[in-house]
């Protein structure tokens, strides 16, 4: 227990994997965490200040089952082994306990185990760091550093505080280390907690940035970092941070990581954390792959194609020659067609190069990770044939070639001449070198197999000589090889105790050695004890050759991927229709025949109705409008709004990401801040109701957008009562156009918006086509130019099943209402507000300002009769109902 709790008191954060012979034990609260957190039994073992001690335990063999899912579930665990063998501790005394030392510490972001890792997607530790620039409280930049042990990259940048969720989304980081001190502040500790990754609070000692280049060169074994390139005070301190940590947690060991590569972040189309969440890039909002984009588009077939491809999706382009530069490639292997195919047959079968390297530069590799070396790099030149067979390449290609060329084939051949056929997992118990690689070795193996003959041979001869069928010679651990015969026939044997030694009596036999057993074992032990030792030796050289060749094999690697990625674009582009987009730095947005790529493709799936495809244009409409446009559509429920809303955005993105879209023809111009408000799910956690969630997101829009943003809007207002809804609506459409001037697309159920059109000459009305008869509602799917004359919301209701007898109560009160309210209150609202310009102090104002300026009162004649005109039930759920007859009760 003393040793116990010395080690732990070093690991206060981890929950400590204590090695007791089989098993690895956990004591105290990190007992009753772990067996909470994997279902498993907790026990008590002795006493500590007269108190029982919680236990429970984790057999050695399946220990990175556990240790994954308590790696998932966010905790850090260290694992702490016997460091001799039992016996020497007997040695030293009776009283004398095993050595034992923490040899790791796993946390979610230094994961390099095949089995703990997802194929398709980079495993990022990031290091977050502030530096002050000034003395006021904004004058801050963010310095963050992240690397992918499991794959070697290493990247830095800056980023502010209004920016840092988005950037931190991107790369969407599995554990995040920040400065303790910097956690204290709320609003810095909300940003980083909502990424849902691992936080861990590290001392601002590992940031010092007075130390930081020296931290980082030593790491490198440089003299100087300019070879690197430049990099600023605050990524250089993130970079120390995340260093430092590896540092600790590896005990030493370096991982072998590519030196530090400057992103620039202002490169990349910006993407808020609500927005990626709500257009379902990366994961759906049920947080699952199936169903997001990334999914629906995803043909890489081999790992690193797929985490190159989720990282270009995170982060499109901004720059329209590197975004071209990406769709040439995927132009090229839509041409290449049989060549393509060839080079994905090749791609499929070739293993993972990145992290088996990483595996074995950390001295956690085995034999299987050397021959994924030389199966990838066997890989790489066929590829390289299969490309040399084709034309010119784009430049993108070319550069991957030339990658490819230069990898190290020779040691490629080296390792397939070395490694037998199918190598075991770990190098222990050896069997891993191929025959005829090494004449020691065989040597060693024929003398240890012939020694097996010559027991055989034995085993005839005293069988013969005894005249005992039954006698058998056998081998044990415990034992070593040993003569065995059944008990009652063993009495010759026992009469010549000088030959025949005795050395077990069993219950139904006895058993024997000779010395020319004895003789025979000790050859055959030796012979296998010094093969042992030189498979080990190869081993360890061919280890070496491979870490040394790393930079090269590392190459490789990222060209296969990029080769991957292109490839699986151009399949999808031939499979499923998509077409080449023209990005540039123009303020167009036009779309003929676009498509959802998600709703598409479960359409199909489903063997339902095909997707209906439909234009857009948010672009300006002529010469003499600078600015581009904000497209208000109408339509019933269910019509396909928010498809088409959706749909642009993920366009945008395609397109930018360098990969073909889902359209006939696209037209963009480079959208730098991508801006969504789509359907909210209460916050419940956060204490945010979903009005809440949606104005929080709205201000945010409202308060960023410029006009080289892209803003989707879906129904803004809902969460509130009808007057409200509207008026936010109203005033937030005002907003876009003469504040933001934004390109936008911009849905709603207040049919009364569509007024504004008269007036804001950037807007333009677009319904959703839908057909009625016989009293129901056909949707047809179709964006059309126009206002919806109705919302259709009792048709909707009645395909939604309810019953008949309220459709039609529902249907007499509607045409009631309809009786009372003739002229609608929007239009009433365009001939008495002022305009909104009018009222805003200057473009190009937060929205604030404008909010606070005096909208002229108009008459409240009758409090009462204005908040039931104000009532739509056709709109309602039953809950809002219920509260607006509260809120008519309050009236009075
Ligand atoms: P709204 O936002 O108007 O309520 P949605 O966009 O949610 O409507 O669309 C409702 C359903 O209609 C979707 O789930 C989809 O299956 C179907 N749909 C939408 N747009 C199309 C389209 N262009 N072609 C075919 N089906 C569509």
């Amino acid at each position: 227990m003393a040793q116990y709790i010395e080690i732990k008191t070093a690991n206060p954060d981890s929950l400590l994997f204590y090695r007791m012979g089989d098993f690895y034990e956990l004591f105290f609260e990190d007992a009753e965490v772990a067996s909470r957190t994997l279902g498993i039994t907790l026990t008590k073992r002795g006493k500590h200040l007269g108190e029982d001690i919680p236990m429970c335990g984790v057999p050695v063999h399946a220990a990175d089952d556990y240790l994954q899912k308590l790696i998932a579930y966010g905790h850090r665990v260290a694992v702490c082994e016997q460091m001799e063998d039992p016996a020497e501790a007997k040695k030293r005394g009776s009283k004398s306990v095993v050595r034992r030392d923490v040899i790791r510490l796993v946390t979610p972001g230094t994961l390099t185990e095949e089995r703990l890792l997802e194929a398709a997607a980079n495993n990022f530790l990031l290091a977050l760091n502030r530096l002050r620039t000034g003395s006021g409280p904004d004058d801050a930049v963010y310095g963050l550093a992240w690397i992918d042990m499991s794959t070697g990259s290493f990247q830095v940048g800056e980023s502010d505080l209004p920016r840092l969720a988005a950037d931190l989304a991107r790369i969407d980081p599995r554990e995040i280390l920040v400065p303790d001190a910097l956690l204290q502040e709320a609003d810095l500790r909300q940003i980083v907690e909502g990424q849902g990754a691992a936080l861990s609070p590290v001392p601002r000692a590992f940031f010092d940035s007075a130390t930081a280049a020296d931290r980082l060169a030593g790491y490198f074994g440089v003299r100087t970092l300019d070879g690197f390139g430049t990099f600023s005070r605050a990524e250089l301190s993130a970079a120390a941070g995340v260093l430092a940590y590896v540092e600790k947690t590896q005990l030493g060991e370096r991982p072998p990581l590519d030196p530090p590569v400057r992103e620039a972040a202002r490169g990349r189309m910006l993407i808020d954390p609500a927005t990626r969440a709500n257009l379902e890039l990366m994961r759906t909002l049920g947080g699952e792959r199936q169903g997001s984009l990334l999914s629906a588009i995803d043909r890489t077939v081999t790992g690193a194609g797929g985490r190159l491809l989720a990282s270009r999706l995170a982060g499109p382009l901004t720059d329209p020659e590197a975004i071209n530069a990406r769709l040439d490639s995927v132009a090229y292997f839509l041409e290449e067609e049989i060549l393509r195919e060839g080079l994905r047959r090749e791609l499929a079968a070739a293993p993972d190069l990145a992290r088996a390297l990483s595996r074995i530069a950390l001295q956690r590799g085995g034999p299987r990770d050397l021959a994924s070396i030389a199966q990838g790099l066997e890989a790489t030149r066929a590829i390289l044939a299969l490309l040399d067979r084709g034309g010119e390449t784009p430049a993108e290609l070319t550069a991957a070639r030339r990658d490819l060329a230069v990898a190290p084939h020779a040691l490629g051949d080296e390792l397939t001449r070395a490694l037998s056929d199918e190598p075991p997992l770990l190098k222990r118990d050896g069997g891993f070198v191929a025959s005829g690689y090494n004449a020691d070795l065989d040597e060693l193996r024929d003398l240890r197999d012939a020694s097996r003959k010559v027991i055989a041979r034995l085993q005839a001869e005293y069988a013969d000589e005894l005249g005992l069928r039954s006698l058998k010679i056998k081998h044990n651990n415990v034992l070593g090889w040993f003569i065995e015969a059944p008990s009652g026939q063993s009495e010759r044997m026992t009469a010549d105790p000088a030959r025949f030694i005795h050395r077990q009596t069993m219950a139904g036999a006895m058993r024997f050695t000779t010395t020319e057993l004895a003789d025979l074992e000790s050859r055959i032990a030796s012979a296998g004890e010094r093969a042992l030792a030189i498979e080990l030796e190869i081993f360890d050289r061919l280890a070496a050759a491979v870490v040394a060749a790393g930079e090269a094999i590392k190459a490789a690697a990222r060209a296969l991927s990029v080769l991957d990625v292109s490839a699986a674009l151009a399949k999808l582009a031939q499979e499923d229709g998509y077409c080449r987009p023209q990005v540039d730095t123009s303020l167009a947005f036009s779309i003929e025949g676009g498509r959802h790529p998600v709703v598409e493709q479960a359409l199909r799936r489903s063997g339902g109705d095909s997707f209906v495809a439909n234009d857009s244009n948010l672009g300006p409409a002529d010469e003499s409008m600078v600015h581009g446009r904000i497209w208000l559509i109408t339509g019933p429920n269910m019509a396909g709004k928010s498809t088409f809303l959706r749909q642009n955005a993920l366009i945008a993105v395609l397109a930018q990401t360098g990969a073909y879209v889902p359209a006939r023809s696209a037209h963009i111009g480079m959208v730098d801040r991508l801006f969504s408000r789509v359907g909210a799910a209460d916050d419940l956690a956060r204490g945010r109701s979903t009005f809440m969630v949606e104005m929080v997101e709205t201000a945010a829009i409202l308060n960023q957008a410029g006009d080289r943003s892209l803003v989707i809007l879906d129904e803004i207002g809902r969460g509130t009562a009808t007057f409200d809804g509207l008026s936010i609506a109203w005033a937030a459409i005002e907003h876009l156009h003469e504040v933001n001037r934004a390109r936008a697309l911009f849905a709603t159920h207040y049919h009364e918006l569509t007024a504004l059109a008269q007036r804001l000459p950037r807007l333009t009305n677009a319904t959703v086509s839908v057909k009625e008869w016989n009293g129901d509602v056909i949707f047809l799917h179709e964006i059309v130019p126009g206002a919806a004359d109705r919302s259709y919301g009792i048709q909707v209701a009645k395909l939604a099943g309810l019953p008949p007898s309220v459709v039609e109560r529902a249907k007499a009160v509607l045409s009631q209402l309809e009786e009372k309210d003739r002229r609608a209150p929007a239009e009433t609202l365009i001939d008495d507000l002022p305009l909104f310009a009018a009222l805003a102090p200057a473009p190009r104002r937060p929205a604030s300002r404008a909010a606070q300026s005096p909208v002229p009162a108009a008459p409240v004649p009758d409090v009462l009769q204005e908040a039931l005109d104000g009532l739509n039930p056709d709109d309602m759920s039953p809950r809002e109902a219920l509260e607006a007859l509260y809120r008519l009760k309050a009236l009075k």
